[in-house]
C-alpha cells in the first residue's frame, strides 16, 4: 500500500487508527489476492475497490433484505464512482472475492450480477465489455466484504471503441466495434436524413409555398 511508513512510531500509529482498522489490513491482503486471481486472465492496469458489508444477492429479496441490498449497492456504486471518474472502454477483466458472514445458501452468479449492475455505466459503458471474469466465495464471519478488481484485457472478441466521422454531418462519434461494422452516422437523425436525401434526391426538409 502506498503512503504507509513501516518505520512508524507507536504514537504516530495511534494518531492514525485507520491504519490498524480491519479495512486497512484487509485492503492490502485482498488486493494482493485479487491481483493473483486476475493474473492468469492477463489483466492490465487493474483498479481495486473494497466494499465493507455483507455481499448481497440479486435474486428474490425480501422487503427487509431489499433495503440492506440497496445500501450495499449504493456503497458499491459510490466506491466505483470514486475509482472510475469516466467509464473504461474496450475489453475488461473482472475479479471478485465475496466474503460472506455465514454459511447461508447463496449463489455466486447472483453476487456477480450485483457487482455488474453497480459497475454498469460507472466502471464501464456496457456489461458486454467484460470478456474475462474470475471470482471466489469465502467465509469471514467477523468482516464480511466484497473485493472487486477491474482492468483491461486483450481478447480475440474485440470490444475496442472506434472513432468514426459521421458521413452526414462530419461530427466524430464513438462506437463499439460490436455495434455494427457498418455504422456510418453519429445519430439516427443523421442516418434517416441521409437516407431520405439518397433515395428521393430532395433536401430533408421540404418547404411548400
Ligand atoms: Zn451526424
Amino acid at each position: 500500500m502506498t503512503g504507509i511508513q513501516h518505520s512508524e512510531s507507536k504514537s504516530a500509529s495511534l494518531l492514525r487508527p485507520w491504519l490498524d482498522s480491519p479495512y486497512a489490513t484487509r485492503l492490502a491482503e485482498d488486493r494482493e489476492f485479487a491481483l493473483s486471481l486476475s493474473k492468469p486472465l492477463g489483466c492490465a492496469n487493474p483498479t481495486f475497490v473494497l466494499v465493507e458489508g455483507e455481499p448481497r444477492s440479486k435474486s428474490r429479496p425480501t422487503h427487509q433484505d431489499n433495503s440492506k441490498q440497496n445500501r450495499q449497492n449504493a456503497e458499491l456504486r459510490f466506491q466505483l464512482q470514486n475509482s472510475f471518474p469516466i467509464p473504461l472502454t474496450g475489453n475488461l477483466a473482472v475479479a471478485c472475492i465475496f466474503y460472506r458472514s455465514s454459511r447461508k445458501r447463496i449463489d455466486i452468479d447472483n453476487l456477480f450480477k450485483e457487482v455488474f449492475d453497480a459497475a454498469n455505466g460507472i466502471a464501464w459503458h456496457d456489461d458486454m465489455q467484460v470478456t474475462a471474469c474470475t471470482g471466489m466465495l469465502k467465509l469471514d464471519a467477523t468482516y464480511p466484504r466484497v473485493a472487486v478488481l477491474i482492468g483491461n484485457v486483450a481478447s480475440s472478441l474485440d470490444r475496442a471503441e472506434t472513432v468514426m466521422k459521421c458521413q452526414f454531418c462530419g461530427k466524430p462519434f464513438h462506437f463499439d466495434r460490436c455495434d455494427s461494422g457498418r455504422r456510418k452516422f453519429c445519430s439516427r437523425i443523421c442516418q434517416s436524413t441521409s437516407r431520405r436525401k439518397l433515395f428521393s434526391g430532395i433536401p430533408p426538409i421540404r418547404r411548400y409555398g
